[in-house]
């Protein structure tokens, strides 16, 4: 019998902080189904009756699922939806698949991903981008299809138990809404890079998570205990005694400290020249918020709505948006509250718009692109925070801003939406200042706009041309460079009354601040775990003396 050996696992840290439990390997499911499943002749007629049943289901999701999106979305969407289910139910695929199951004797799971794969291609090298598009349609359905015989209806994260250190290849953002009800301890990666969507989760979630482990799911069985050491990147499976004692030790010693700082965050954050900083929270969820408010947050920041669309098969329409929003935001009482409209596509895609094929997708629609695009999906959410503002102090920012015509669009549609809703005081509206564009035209952008935040994620991503999710281009995606820091502070000099905020994880690094406040902005908005730690750095620096 072997016992594993105690080991300890070098990666870099993604998100601080200390953990210790069980592990959980979470393997991705497609690598299961990578060889074909054999049957006997005997069993033709048992995967036929699989193959019909499940697209019998899937053909009745998609017809709810089009329904919906054509009422709460539109209708252009519904149409992706109503062709998806005319090849699924199309009598040729029908045909070929049967005949691949009683020809080659393989279960009908195999003969869904050989046959749609053999599509899926045919279609990927057409000329036309129309037909390109169809083979991901295809992608799409057959992954659908095989899910239904498997019987998979949950998420696979779905599954994960709680309290326990989930160890895994990667994680997509879609992922993490999974996660964020799971209450794990802790996030092991063997890839992972610090802009990620995951990355962001996990500090939002003061979830410690160390990415950039080689061969972790390898070298790591699910009966292991690990001491996860976030601050220095360090895991230890199967730890000695001593190693338990030392680790429990620095978790003692770092608790007293942080309720330390947290009893000091209570209060405003002022600069020793007396000029009051806010530093709010970035949150999408109640945990979020709960925890935003005993960190001493002076509002919300950052509400991203997309968390609200994740975890669901259709699209929220105002009501559910309304109450969902209401219910995370209502700790905050009459604290600023900067929702940000639904930052989708690239990077950030949802289940029931997983249709969006572009070739370069970062550059493609997203954010405010797409939601001019599907207006209702615009107006469903600006109905939600019209109905908000009359109880909460909430200002709306807008996605991925690129030209000034993007703002004026939002802004006209929220005012005739306000006087439809008989709303006398629009909230405020801002734009997300995230693309190289933006900064150099905020001028005109400024126009229709009352305020502006800067996300330094994205405007990093795109002054370096560097994919944020891709650690191949990780040394390149600097956001403390000078470059970035130019386009804040030309911003500022362009614009010196508007309000300016910062929102991107540069925010809610101490080492920075000074340099942040340099630039004109006056409040910052950090993960949670991070609020005491920006405010102590806010009371140490003298906005005068670092000018002069
Ligand atoms: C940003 O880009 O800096 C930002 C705050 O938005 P997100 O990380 O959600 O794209
Ligand atoms: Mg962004």
């Amino acid at each position: 019998m072997s016992t594993e050996q105690r080991r300890v696992l070098h990666g870099t840290s993604l998100s601080p902080g200390l953990a210790e439990g069980p592990v959980y390997l979470y393997k991705h499911l497609s690598g299961l189904t990578d060889l074909p499943v054999n049957i006997e002749t005997k069993q033709i007629d048992e995967e036929y009756f699989n193959l019909d049943k499940a697209t019998l289901k899937i053909s009745d999701d998609l017809e709810l699922l089009a329904a919906k999106v054509e009422e709460e979305i539109d209708s252009k969407l519904a149409e992706v939806f109503v062709a998806h289910q005319m090849i699924i139910n199309d009598s040729y695929l029908r045909k070929e698949l049967r005949k691949e199951i009683s020809l080659n004797l393989i279960n009908a799971s195999s003969a869904v991903k050989v046959v749609m794969l053999r599509w899926e291609q045919r279609f990927l090298l057409m000329e036309s981008q129309i037909a390109r598009d169809k083979g991901d349609d295809i992608h799409e359905l057959s992954n659908r299809l095989q899910n239904a015989l498997a019987g998979i209806t949950l998420h696979p994260l779905e599954e994960v138990p709680r309290n326990c250190i989930l160890v895994t290849s990667r994680l997509m953002p879609s992922d993490t809404i999974f996660l964020a009800e799971r209450s794990s301890l802790a996030i092991l990666l063997e890839h992972g890079s610090s802009a990620s969507h995951a990355a962001l989760f996990a500090r939002e979630m003061a979830l410690p998570c160390i990415a950039g482990i080689p061969d972790l799911l390898k070298s790591v069985k699910s009966t292991s205990w690990a001491l996860v050491d976030s601050d220095c990147g360090n895991v230890t499976f199967c730890p000695a005694e001593e190693d338990k004692v030392a680790f429990r030790k620095k978790v003692r010693i770092k608790e007293q400290s942080l309720s330390r700082a947290r009893e000091e965050a209570r209060g405003p954050a002022l600069t020793k020249d007396g000029v009051r900083i806010n530093v709010h929270a970035n949150t999408s969820c109640l945990t979020d918020s709960r925890q935003a408010i005993r960190n001493g947050a002076d509002g919300i920041g950052l509400f991203r709505m997309e968390m609200l669309y994740m975890a669901r098969k259709t699209a929220p329409d105002s009501q559910e948006l309304f109450q969902q929003i209401k219910d995370i935001i209502k700790v905050f009482n009459n604290k600023h509250v900067y929702i940000r409209l639904l930052d989708v596509g690239a990077d950030k895609q949802i289940p029931f718009m997983d249709f969006l094929v572009e070739i370069n997708p970062a550059l493609g629609q997203r954010g405010i692109r797409y939601l001019l695009r599907y207006p209702k999906l615009l107006e469903t959410q600006l109905r939600a925070l019209l109905l908000l503002s009359l109880e909460f102090d909430v200002r709306i920012l807008i996605p991925m801003v690129t030209v000034a015509d993007d703002a004026l669009r939002v802004k006209e549609t929220l005012h005739k939406l306000a006087a439809e809703l008989q709303v006398l005081k629009i909230p405020k509206l801002g734009a997300m200042i995230e693309t190289p564009a933006a900064a150099l035209q905020a001028v005109s952008i400024s126009e229709y706009v009352d305020f502006m935040s800067f996300g330094t994620n994205d405007l990093t991503q795109y002054v370096f041309a560097a994919d944020r999710e891709n650690v191949m281009v990780d040394q390149y995606f600097d956001d403390s460079a000078d470059a970035i820091f130019r386009l804040l502070k030309m911003t500022h000099e362009d614009l010196p009354h508007m309000p300016l905020s910062l929102c991107g994880e540069l925010a809610g690094r101490p080492e920075q601040i000074a340099r942040v406040l340099q630039c004109g902005i006056t409040s910052l908005s950090v993960a949670t775990p991070l609020i005491p730690l920006i405010k102590e750095a806010i009371r140490k620096l003298s906005l005068t003396a670092s000018h002069g």
